[in-house]
């Protein structure tokens, strides 16, 4: 069997798109979603993605607010640039940019995000509506997980999932995501005992771990639908840094039934999903009819 390829490139420009008409329509009667990151320090990978985030969040027709802080600002100081955020109406969006600098407390920060506008979806209000089917605001990974799931195969309800990974951002969420679509989840993790076993039960397999190519095509369920969340910088063979997912995807791609590609299946969705956030965060503050498609 040779898979088909989950093209996340093509599907998150189409959920660009989506959010852009939106956008428009919104326009229409006076309203236009707001983004803010906020950036402390001057991780270059953060900063790649601050600017990447700038820029998609303006070709969709919103207005994008950056803040820049020094490493050293003070907590109370990113505290209270959060307050004013928080109650300027023309801010939809808020998102804290992680990691931060290692005096501040990341929880604390995050959990002082309205909830309403946490469109990273990591406030402990929507970490609890999430967790017990409530409408909340999920992370943009798990979500264009969940995208690219629901595109492809339609109904998952009685499906196998497993996620292998059980962090905050990734694995958690996206397997309370599952079960909201009526899945039989399993989640994964280092202390899981035979794993390849756990792996072969699943109809989607999802890694989220962060080790290249650990998942080998014999882990595999023949027909299987394999989401590969991992990014991996490995060398090559011709000494240059390429990008790897969790999953090997040569061999995975002769048994499973689809899978996602790395790079070009889940990364450039979470952007996507960051833009739809903030579209349906501003449908939301506005009791207005969210837009379709783009939620769980
Ligand atoms: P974390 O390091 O926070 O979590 C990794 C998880 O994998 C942990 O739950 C850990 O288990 C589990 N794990 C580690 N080793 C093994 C093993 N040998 N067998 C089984 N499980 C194992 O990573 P993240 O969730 O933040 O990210 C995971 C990957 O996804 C990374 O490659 C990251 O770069 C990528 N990523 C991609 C994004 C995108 O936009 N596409 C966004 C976010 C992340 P335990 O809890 O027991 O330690």
């Amino acid at each position: 069997m040779t898979a088909k390829i989950l093209d996340g490139k093509a599907f998150a420009a189409r959920v660009r798109a989506k959010v852009a008409d939106h956008v428009t329509d919104l326009k229409r009667v006076g309203l236009v979603p707001g983004l803010a990151v906020v950036l402390v320090g001057e991780d270059p990978a953060s900063q790649v993605y601050v600017r990447n985030k700038g820029r998609q969040t303006q070709e969709a027709g919103m207005k994008s607010f950056e803040h820049r802080l020094p490493a050293d600002t003070s907590e109370a100081a990113l505290l209270d640039l959060i307050g004013q955020l928080n109650a300027d109406p023309a801010v939809h969006g808020i998102l804290v940019q992680l990691p931060l600098p290692g005096h501040m407390n990341a929880d604390l920060v995050i959990n002082a995000i309205d909830p309403a506008k946490d469109v990273d979806g990591f406030h402990i209000s929507n970490v609890g509506l999430l967790g017990t089917g409530q409408k909340a605001m999920v992370p943009c990974t798990p979500l264009g997980c969940l995208m690219l799931l629901r595109d492809h195969l339609g109904d998952l309800s009685g499906m196998e999932a497993v996620v292998v990974g059980r962090s905050n951002i990734v694995g958690k969420p996206m397997a309370q995501l599952l079960l909201g679509e009526n899945c039989t989840v399993t989640t994964a993790h280092s202390r899981t005992r035979d794993l390849p076993e756990v792996c072969r039960r699943a109809d989607i397999l999802v890694a989220a771990v962060g080790r290249p190519e650990m998942i080998p095509g014999d882990w595999i369920r023949p027909g299987a639908t394999v989401i590969d969340v991992g990014i991996n910088r490995v060398a090559g063979a011709d000494g240059n840094n390429r990008l790897v997912g969790d999953v090997h995807f040569d061999s995975a791609a002769q048994v499973a039934g689809a899978i996602t590609p790395v790079p070009g299946g889940v990364g450039p969705m979470t952007i996507a999903c960051l833009l739809a956030n903030t579209v349906t965060a501003c449908c939301r503050t506005n009791r207005l009819p969210e837009p379709e498609g783009l939620t769980a």
